[in-house]
């Protein structure tokens, strides 16, 4: 236990440091702090709405072993060293989104997005949309990262995980039809933002106007829908994992952290 506590104790520092880091992201209620207060202290805390962005430094729990390490023995220093993370937690407040969205234009050790979604929300048309949109953005950051980039090697891989979170709420969409929910959602996201850059672009045009659209289409071009699928083309695997932080039978975050192991 001291080992630990004195871990804990020195990574709680807020200096940036070169650690592997995931962002945090979603709406604002999904269970982010949730999520990052437990993976911190082990233990389920009520939290309250976060509204400033946080960093801490988490070391991935027993049982799940990094990618990284798997002929590795615990103990071994470097094993070790591999399960230390960081989590960086942003606010999902529409107005302070902006945090989120810096991080992605300067990802510099990101290993992966975690997106919480609250799965209950989204069995509903309102908290669906917001959800899409929020989701939609990142994914198109990501996109124009990608296809942005000048160097020949190309950029690193970025993956996202749809973490649907509240699943001990009967109410809660199971994971397979919050992915396919979301992905309908997100087509047609992608259609309305389509039109308004048409209906706002100048009369005067040329082929700059369809260069755009065609930068701000995220996925696949086309009149079929969006499919997380199409992102494996702009680096980026798109995986949608069901959990839950607080309540029901147990606190069950497993193959969140199965899939934060595999980015170590
Ligand atoms: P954030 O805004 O994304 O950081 O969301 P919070 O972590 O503050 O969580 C929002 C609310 O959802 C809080 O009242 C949490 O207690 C609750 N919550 C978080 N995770 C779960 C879960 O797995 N199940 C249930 N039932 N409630 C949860």
């Amino acid at each position: 236990l001291l080992p630990i506590l004195l871990h804990q104790f020195i990574y709680r520092k807020a200096t940036p440091t070169t650690l592997p880091s995931f962002l945090l992201i979603g709406p604002s209620g999904a269970g982010k702090t949730a999520f990052l207060t437990l993976t911190e202290r082990k233990v389920v805390a009520q939290t309250h709405t976060s509204t400033a962005p946080l960093a801490v430094e988490l070391l991935l729990p027993e049982g799940h072993t990094p990618q990284s390490s798997h002929y590795r023995s615990p103990g071994d220093p470097a094993y070790e060293r591999s399960r230390q993370f960081q989590l960086n937690d942003t606010p999902g407040h529409g107005k302070l989104r902006h945090f989120a969205t810096t991080q992605l234009a300067n990802p510099t050790n990101v290993r992966g997005i975690i997106f919480v979604v609250d799965a209950a929300a989204v069995a509903e048309e309102a908290g669906l949309n917001e959800t899409a949109e929020y989701l939609h953005d990142v994914l198109l950051a990501l996109q124009k990262r990608y296809t942005g980039a000048t160097s020949s090697k190309g950029p690193k891989e970025i993956p996202v995980l749809v973490a649907a979170n509240k699943m001990d709420l009967f109410t809660a969409l199971p994971p397979h039809l919050v992915a396919q929910q979301l992905e309908k959602a997100i087509s047609e996201v992608r259609k309305s933002r389509a039109k308004g850059l048409k209906d706002s672009g100048p009369a005067l045009g040329g082929e700059d106007d369809s260069l755009d659209e065609d930068r701000e289409w995220l996925g696949e071009g086309g009149e079929g829908s969006f499919e997380f699928a199409q992102m494996e083309e702009v680096g980026t695997t798109v995986t949608v994992q069901g959990g839950n932080v607080i309540g029901g039978d147990g606190v069950d975050v497993k193959s969140w952290y199965e899939w934060i192991a595999a980015q170590l």
